[in-house]
């Protein structure tokens, strides 16, 4: 699958700015389909049974299907989209993939049913479940290996608040995370005391303990061999220059703002976690956090780039494996797990 980082914007392809934008540029089912199409055809439609390079035959009454005027055999636009084999209109596909690219986390079928204006919770139910499964699969690609960055590794617990449960601590989760340091060319206005430092990619996973072999078996699957790391002095990182890292160990001495200080970034991203995690309606249970993990690693990801959470949500950029709304009731569907999940 082709890695989300790699589609670019296109000047055919406008993403839409705004929800007048919006509107404008998705106004009908022919228009969503007209930009499936040169998502996929960014030359203009080659019929993939004989090859001719013409216009295709559009059927009004069905906007996904494109017809070859040579030998008339029919393409599906929806295959191996989100949108395949589903009866809701393709203009509330791409309305619902708009809001969920930007909507709080929290947001239930319910309330996704009534900014769609559905008659049915089940169809907003579904819709919301297959564009979810969109986020929480996971990237695969380690992060790293660029030269003059580094990655800041560290470990943190989570959660602990679960509906029906009181105060104190509960089922703290041990999350695992590598964070890619960028930072911003001089001249460009600079957090000072960042001094210009911004998270590029991130990938977390949840660690059974603190031992080496959980430690760095997360740092293997998730960043390039060769990266610079920093993380704190802990003797689960110890290893890492033997496993092909080139590892920078800050010497905390007891003193959590010390690690702060060289690790700003990765504490930001445990910041943003935690308040995303606890704005999620009741807390998030240890058996979700993986896949609320996948989902706040995508959305981080993709922040600046809307546009690509946009295509993946519907699978126009790759392909989604997404439950049916059968599996998803029967509990046949399991949520993907990062491929480095320790578990
Ligand atoms: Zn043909």
């Amino acid at each position: 699958m082709m890695s989300a980082m790699d589609i670019h914007q296109r000047d055919d392809l406008a993403f839409p700015q705004s929800l007048p934008e919006f509107q404008r540029l998705f106004p009908d089912d022919a228009a969503c389909s007209a930009y499936l199409e040169r998502a996929r055809w960014p030359d203009g439609f080659a019929c993939p049974h004989c090859g001719a390079v013409a216009q295709p035959f559009r059927i009004a009454t069905r906007p996904g299907i494109l017809e070859c005027r040579s030998c008339r055999r029919q393409t599906g636009l929806l295959v191996g989209t989100v949108m395949e084999r589903s009866h809701t209109p393709l203009s509330v596909w791409f309305w619902a993939a708009y809001l969920v690219t930007s909507q709080t986390p929290g947001m239930s079928a319910v309330q996704f049913q009534r900014q769609l204006g559905l008659t049915r919770y089940e169809t907003a139910f579904g819709i919301l479940h297959k564009l979810r499964a969109g986020m929480v699969r996971p990237d695969q690609d380690r992060i790293g290996g660029r030269a003059g960055e580094h990655v800041e590794i560290d470990e943190t617990w989570v959660g602990g608040r679960t509906r029906g449960e009181g105060r104190g601590i509960h089922h703290k989760t041990l999350v695992a995370a590598a964070v890619e340091v960028r930072r911003r060319k001089s001249g460009a206005a600079q957090d000072k005391r960042k001094d210009g430092r911004y998270a590029g990619r991130v990938r977390l996973a949840i660690a059974d303990d603190r031992s080496a072999n959980s430690l760095c078996g997360f740092v293997g699957s998730s960043v390039m061999p060769g990266s610079l790391i920093v993380s704190d002095d802990w003797s689960g990182y110890a290893s890492l220059r033997k496993r092909g890292y080139d590892h920078h160990a800050i010497a905390e001495c007891g003193d959590p703002e010390v690690a702060e200080e060289f690790m700003p970034i990765i504490h930001l991203v445990f910041s943003n976690l935690k308040t995303w995690l606890n704005g999620i309606h009741h807390g998030v249970s240890a058996k979700h956090l993986q896949a609320y993990l996948n989902e706040f690693t995508f959305r981080f990801n993709r922040r600046f780039y809307p546009f690509n959470a946009f295509r993946s949500l519907l699978g126009i950029a790759g392909n989604v494996e997404a439950p049916t709304f059968r599996e998803l009731y029967s509990g046949e569907w399991q949520h993907p797990t990062y491929s480095g999940c320790l578990r």
